[in-house]
């Protein structure tokens, strides 16, 4: 073994990564912090910047090493930070460079107001290899300082944007129209055309309940914020054509009843560990009987033994086994177990929200009718291949047109 630079080298015979070639774990989310020094109105996770009983709590820096060393010798090549704020971690930058020796990519998820220019040298000298994820909440002062509820945090994002730019540093942002913020979208998205990185504009449309159902008088504000389901759709669909085309393939391999089993994504694969050390199966589902407390165990023990027999569990609700299980776009919905605990409490509960905009999308596309529920639908297989078919004939149409009129399609 040989330490050159800031890469710790190993011979790489006996490394787990090399001896499977499916690595146990891929990439890991870590939540350093549930406190922000934004208080945004619209936060699923935020804590105040100063509460110490949550500080507290908090793993020390040795414990996320510890914790960080398990996911290298498992084969994770790479690790997002994310909180909360993680820049509000004193360790952060040390974390940073101890996660980036053991050869994995990072991916830092921050609002920005607390890069400095130290840190923004050692995202230069030692890059992330993975973009910066900023959060932005308004152009201006008047509408980002109003959703964050915190004077002067404008300032603050803007700074430490133009630190990152300096240096070209790669990073994305992603935004959520919020009623303070909503008239400034055009101003937004102009913005990004002039940033470099080809960036496109993104937002957070389906805002979530407090995942640590915490906090009801903050549900109803989430709830009062959240765009109408006729809005989102028009959102989804802005880019008309790139939606549809995005949707025909999507429909073929997705678009199917999927039946009582809780678990068709990817939770329990990789999973995050929050910022008290407990190993949740993805980044949302807190609920108390799906995660695993690593101050009792290991990662692998989590991955091997206790996640798979979580994913496992079926929906026992019976308007999830009338509703969920016999849709067929289960595949284009919202819904999972992540969402129903943080909307109801339970992890088989259809969320109402998610449902409409599902039925929206599905009503644009002409998979179902005005007033069909997609769960009656049987023929469901003819009426995607119809879909499908229908968007590759005027998919063909449009490149026939392009060709007699000389352009490239
Ligand atoms: S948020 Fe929901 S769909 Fe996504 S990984 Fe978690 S449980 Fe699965
Ligand atoms: S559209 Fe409705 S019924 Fe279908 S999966 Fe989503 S919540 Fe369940």
């Amino acid at each position: 073994m040989s330490d050159q630079g800031f890469v710790l080298k190993k011979n790489a015979q006996g490394s787990s990564l090399f001896k499977s070639k499916q690595p146990l774990l891929s990439h890991l989310d870590i939540e350093l912090t549930e406190r922000c020094n934004n208080a945004c109105m619209h936060c699923y996770i935020n804590l105040p910047e100063r509460d110490t009983n949550a500080q507290g709590r908090e793993l020390g820096t040795d414990q996320w090493k510890a914790i960080l060393t398990q996911a290298a010798d498992l084969g994770a090549l790479s690790v997002r930070f994310t909180g909360g704020e993680p820049l509000l971690r004193d360790d952060f930058a040390e974390l940073y460079l101890y996660t980036r020796r053991l050869g994995m990519k990072v991916v830092l998820f921050t609002n920005a107001r607390l890069m400095t220019p130290e840190l923004a040298d050692l995202f230069a000298r030692f890059p992330p290899l993975m973009e910066i994820e900023v959060s932005v909440y308004g152009m201006h002062a008047d509408s980002y300082d109003a959703i964050a509820y915190a004077p002067g945090a404008f300032a603050e994002f803007r700074r430490g944007l133009n630190l990152l730019l300096e240096r070209q540093i790669p990073f994305g942002l992603k935004s959520v129209l919020l009623p303070p913020n909503q008239h400034e979208r055009d101003e937004y998205e102009s913005w990004i055309r002039t940033l470099p990185g080809n960036m496109k504009p993104s937002y957070s449309l389906l805002l979530d309940f407090r995942t640590r159902r915490d906090n009801p008088a903050k549900n109803r504000i989430i709830e009062r914020l959240r765009l109408k389901p006729e809005d989102s759709l028009a959102l989804l669909t802005r880019h008309e054509a790139d939606y549809c085309r995005a949707m025909t393939q999507f429909s073929e391999k997705f678009l199917y009843p999927q039946g009582d089993e809780l678990f068709n994504c990817g939770a329990g694969h990789n999973g995050c560990v929050d910022a008290y050390g407990q190993y949740q199966m993805c980044m949302l589902l807190r609920h108390p009987d799906m995660v695993y407390d690593l101050s009792n165990g290991t990662l692998k023990e989590a991955l091997t033994e206790t996640f798979p027999n979580f994913r496992q569990k079926k929906a026992s609700n019976p308007a999830y086994l009338q509703r969920c299980a016999r849709c067929f776009l289960k595949g284009l919905c919202e819904q999972c177990p992540a969402k129903s605990w943080a909307e109801y409490g339970t992890l088989d509960t259809p969320v109402e929200y998610l449902c409409q905009i599902a039925h929206l999308q599905g009503r644009y596309l002409g998979l179902i009718e005005e007033g069909e529920m997609a769960w009656e639908v049987n023929d469901w297989q003819k009426r995607i291949q119809t879909f499908v078919h229908k968007m590759e004939m005027q998919a063909s149409t449009e490149i026939s047109q392009a060709d007699l009129s000389g352009v490239k399609p």
